[in-house]
């Protein structure tokens, strides 16, 4: 299933609203070959124009989901606006009721101790007939790899998520992509954290300001330096616009 993407400083980003990423989804499930989703924000396009190789995963992943507000800002601003905002945490949660209906088995991999686990719990509460063939937290040290493909292998689920933060998680799907035997490979960031509980989302209405940043610093401080990102984002994308009006 084709679709429309738009380029952000050199890095893609699908232009799907979320039926359409539902289809999307699905399809690339039932083909039953591997395929990897990304989810992109400010973040990972800050961190695209340092590092090739995350940039090549992102512009080589199957769908490549507008997750963060500054992507619409800056689409919108560059003349390309994208359809709606597309988060990970509530595509895992919708892909968990598509797989419930559809009878998909899901691993979820990564995560502190115990997160995936409890994650898989309040999935199977919230989709009574889900299916999950695994859970495992692991690690992304290159020692454990093998051991982990193994692992997800011998369950072989149809959907995997994998929670080890990015760029980490994206490149340990890129690289063992093939191997996993696996239809959907998808890097999920904090997701098992937020549906687990662990951490806790900011409110409604601070979302649909776009605000979510601001109620995860506030929660995660530490955060700070990796929020600069921003800033560079937002100076970066002005000068991209102000370069292509000179040149036209
Ligand atoms: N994580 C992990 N192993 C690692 C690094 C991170 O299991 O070596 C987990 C962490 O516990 C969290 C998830 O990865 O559940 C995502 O981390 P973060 O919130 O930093 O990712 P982001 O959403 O910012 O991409």
């Amino acid at each position: 299933m084709t679709h429309e993407s738009i380029a952000i400083l050199g890095v893609r980003v699908s232009n799907v609203d979320v039926p359409q990423s539902l289809a999307i989804i699905e399809s690339l499930i039932e083909s039953g070959t591997p395929h990897q989703l990304v989810t992109v924000n400010t973040e990972f396009v800050m961190a695209a124009q340092k590092d090739a190789e995350f940039k090549a995963i992102i512009n080589a992943a199957a769908l490549a989901l507008p997750d963060g507000v500054g992507l619409l800002w800056a689409a919108r601003f560059l003349g390309h606006p994208l359809k709606e905002r597309v988060t990970g945490v509530d595509t895992v949660q919708r892909v968990a009721e598509l797989a419930a209906h559809k009878g998909y088995r899901l691993f979820l991999l990564g995560a502190a101790e115990g997160v995936a686990d409890l994650c898989a719990r309040r999935l199977s509460t919230n989709y009574p007939h889900l299916q999950i063939a695994g859970t495992y937290s692991g690690s992304p040290a290159v020692e454990e790899e093998d051991e982990i493909v193994a692992l997800v292998r011998k369950a072989r689920p149809d959907v995997l998520f994998v929670a080890y933060g990015a760029p980490q998680q994206d490149k340990w799907i890129a690289r063992n992509l093939e191997r996993l035997r696996v239809p959907l490979a998808m890097g999920v960031g904090g997701a098992f954290d937020f549906i687990a509980g662990v951490a806790v989302r900011a409110p409604r209405w601070m979302q649909q300001l776009g605000l979510e940043w601001l109620h995860r610093l506030y929660h995660e401080p530490w955060r700070w330096r990796r929020m600069l990102a921003l800033p560079k984002f937002v100076g970066l994308v002005i000068l991209r616009k102000l370069g292509d009006n000179v040149r036209h």
